[in-house]
């Protein structure tokens, strides 16, 4: 073993020796460079075509050059071997010539005939002492003539630039030979000069022409495979390009021979087709419903969309077209079936509503569901409104018939709400709003209702917002006031208590009736400040009436079924009583029997405001759906029996009927009962003798301010309704 190194660590061992390294390290430069610039001719010539165009053109360019590079070579060793051709030609009968000459001078007419000769300039002999005896030319006589090497007795060659006498050419065609004189016993060197500048013209000229048929060869050979590659390469790869970057749109089926980029392009086309069967069934799904099969709300939308415009089309104006039906039908107390007889039952009762729809639905119509319990049919090309409501009366009817579900007998009402392009809207979206504008207004009409859209409706639902708008400003500016109208008790014909109406007097608009704003309260949920705001001012003026000793009463307010939804109304009405230091006793709360469709929520309040002290009375009794078992269950102190049965009350026939069952069935459950819209003596007389308890009306006393109310409770009569009457004074609101 050789010792490495000097003892700080062995030295590394060279792999290759450092010659082999660099040679590696160049090569690999080399290969940098390659890849550099390959890189670069891909970023130029993009696409194949250019590519393949480039190539063929490199090609091209290097056959012509090679083409010319041969030319040029076959040009000089052509002109070489003429030039000496020529010279061995004139060699060999100055040899043949020289053979019978007995002087040198035997020779001169061959070498004389030379100068004479085609493409030879002239030719020379050289005596013994090497100058020039025998001339063709006579500027060359006595010259010396130095060849400066051996030469082969009979064979020309060519002298040596610097040897050579003067008077060439641009191209040398000097050559020499030693001639044997047989009979004189004697050699003599022979030169002999071809005239290689005409020589050369003419091989030039045929050089341009091998020249020009190389690059007429080239040209050619290059076009042809530029068509083949073309045909076999280029053409079909620009093909599966197009194929591609269209995902094969239009193109159902990729066709071509069964080469690589056939297989590509079968294998593209079948993806694609994948693509576009999955994104169909999507697109289908999407606009689907699952329960029913019918196209879903997306789906109407789209299908009224085109439906609209293919009406534009028709007309071929952008002003009207054909009419175009739209009904949107929403099943009644839907939520009830499901509560009731379970989901499947809904949906069976989905898919049989459906069906009927389908069934009914014209050629060209479509029905969809979309909404939970809302159908959508859009009828392009109905004839006019009334055969748009004609339609939908039908349909109405045929979801109402009764029917078996399950081992039940099931009537299931509906209501409709139509609109009409292009009377009602212009596009799909205004179309569909107005739907269901009117469609609110046919479920306010109740149970088989058809409501066509008119523009009234949407005047109405600006109107609503105005309201709404005003409204919320006045409860903000405390603009709204409280009137009071009395209750008398028929026994004793003393005021026994108030109920307390809203006023609202509209700065531009002026009085508002509470049949207008309540219901916008509603829908807002402005009443839930609003009744806070009722109830404050009820219990505050009560309590300063009590302050003034005037004949304590209870007063009455209204209260929504909103308000009665609302879990904190209980608190409210504790926290309203304490801050206005009113005893519960003398407030009381009217509420409506629409809240009775919500029993199980407001019964729990209902309790809790009855164990509070706080009295209730159903208002408007009769005219609700008020259940009879409900009723029992109500903590209610007072029935109040609605003003239209009130109206005929003293029509001996029968209209005292109604009157006497709410007066008994409120007795025989506990409660006390009060006419309302009492207005003249007879419906009065005729209740006492009915054993009604309170009576309020305009008989008694009008709606009017706190101030009158005061003085009117102040006069009020131990006795004598009449008198109490008088007093009121007729003040109305
Ligand atoms: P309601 O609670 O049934 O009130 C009785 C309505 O009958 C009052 O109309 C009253 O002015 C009217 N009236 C009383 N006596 C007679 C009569 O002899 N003849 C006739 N033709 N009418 C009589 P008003 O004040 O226009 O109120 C209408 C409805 O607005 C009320 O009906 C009530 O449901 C609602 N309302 C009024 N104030 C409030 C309130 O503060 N809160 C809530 N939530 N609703 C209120
Ligand atoms: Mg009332
Ligand atoms: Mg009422």
């Amino acid at each position: 073993m050789t010792e490495r190194g000097t003892g700080e660590g062995p030295e590394p061992i060279p792999v290759f020796p450092t010659g082999m390294a660099g040679k590696l390290l160049s090569f690999a430069r080399v290969r940098t460079a390659t890849a550099l610039l390959r890189a670069k001719v891909s970023d130029r010539f993009v696409s194949i075509r250019a590519k393949v165009v480039s190539l063929l053109t490199l090609i091209g360019a290097a056959l012509i050059v090679l083409s010319g590079l041969f030319a040029v070579y076959d040009f000089k060793s052509n002109l070489d071997f003429k030039v000496w051709s020529r010279a061995a030609g004139v060699g060999e009968a100055i040899v043949y010539a020289a053979r019978n000459a007995e002087t040198l001078g035997d020779i001169e007419p061959v070498i004389q005939a030379v100068a004479g000769a085609p493409a030879l300039k002239g030719a020379a002999v050289a005596g013994a002492d090497g100058r020039v005896v025998l001339s063709s030319l006579p500027s060359w006589k006595g010259k010396p003539l130095d060849i400066g090497r051996e030469l082969e007795p009979g064979k020309a060659v060519p002298i040596p630039q610097q040897k050579r006498l003067g008077g060439y050419g641009r191209y040398p065609g000097d050559y020499a030979l030693s001639v044997e004189f047989p009979r004189m016993n004697r050699t003599a060197t022979v030169l002999i000069r071809v005239d290689a500048d005409l020589l050369a013209s003419q091989t030039v000229a045929d050089a341009w022409q091998l020249m020009t048929w190389l690059v007429i060869a080239v040209i050619l050979a290059i076009l042809s495979l530029s068509l083949l590659v073309h045909r076999v390469v280029v053409a079909p790869i620009e093909a599966l390009k197009v194929f591609a970057e269209t995902g094969g749109e239009g193109k159902a089926e990729a066709v071509g021979p069964d080469d690589e980029i056939g297989v590509i392009a079968r294998a593209l086309s079948d993806s694609f087709r994948a693509r576009t069967d999955g994104e169909a069934r999507l697109i289908a799904l999407a606009a689907t419903d699952g329960l029913t099969g019918l196209g879903n709300r997306t789906h109407f939308k789209a299908q009224l969309a085109a439906d609209v415009a293919a009406g534009q089309r028709l007309n071929g104006s952008s002003a009207g077209g054909r009419n175009v039906g739209v009904m949107i039908l929403n099943l009644d107390n839907f939520k009830d079936v499901n509560d009731t007889l379970g989901h499947d039952a809904g949906d069976k009762l989905l898919q049989r509503t459906a069906e009927l729809l389908r069934g009914c639905a014209r050629e060209g119509d479509t029905v969809a569901r979309i909404g939970g319990d809302e159908f959508g049919v859009i009828m392009p090309g109905i004839k006019n409104a009334d055969d748009a409501l004609q339609l939908a009366s039908r349909l109405v009817r045929a979801v109402g018939a009764p029917f078996r579900l399950g081992v039940q007998e099931v009537q299931q009402a509906a209501c409709v709400g139509l609109t009409l392009y292009p009377q009602d809207g212009r596009d799909a979206d205004v179309l569909i709003k107005n739907a269901d504008l009117a469609l609110s207004r046919a479920k306010l009409e109740g149970a088989g209702a058809c409501v066509l859209y008119r523009h009234e409706l949407h005047l109405r639902a600006i109107e609503r917002n105005t309201i709404e708008r005003d409204l919320r400003a006045a409860l903000a500016k405390d603009q709204l006031t409280l009137f009071y109208q009395p209750k008398i008790d028929v026994a004793s014909g003393r005021v026994v208590g108030a109920e307390a109406l809203v006023r609202w007097r509209h700065e531009e608009r002026g009085y508002v009736p509470p049949a207008l704003f309540i219901p916008v309260a509603e829908r807002s949920g402005l009443v839930v400040p609003l009744t806070k705001w009722v109830l404050n001012e009820a219990c505050r003026q009560n309590r300063e009436w009590q302050d003034q000793g005037l004949t304590k009463i209870s007063v009455a307010a209204n209260v929504s079924a909103i308000d009665l939804r609302r879990t904190d109304l209980t608190d409210t009405i504790a926290n309203t009583l304490i801050r206005n230091g009113l005893s519960p006793q003398y407030l009381e709360l009217e509420v409506t029997e629409s809240m009775m469709q919500d029993v199980d929520v407001v019964i729990g309040t209902l309790r809790r405001l009855r164990s509070l002290g706080v009295g209730i009375g159903i208002d408007d009794f009769g005219t609700g759906y008020s259940s009879l078992a409900y009723l029992k269950r109500f903590p209610v102190k007072r029935l109040k029996i609605d003003r239209s049965f009130v109206l005929d009350v003293a029509d001996r026939r029968d209209g005292d009927v109604i009157p006497k069952v709410i007066i008994d069935l409120g007795h025989a459950l506990g409660m006390k009962v009060v006419a309302e819209g009492v207005e003249t003596a007879d419906q009065y007389e005729r209740l006492q003798e009915l054993g009604c308890d309170e009576v309020q009306g305009y008989f008694a006393g009008r709606p009017m301010p706190a101030a009158e109310f005061e003085v009117f409770l102040r006069n009020s009569p131990a006795g004598g309704l009449r008198g109490a009457a008088k007093a009121a004074g007729g003040t109305a609101a």
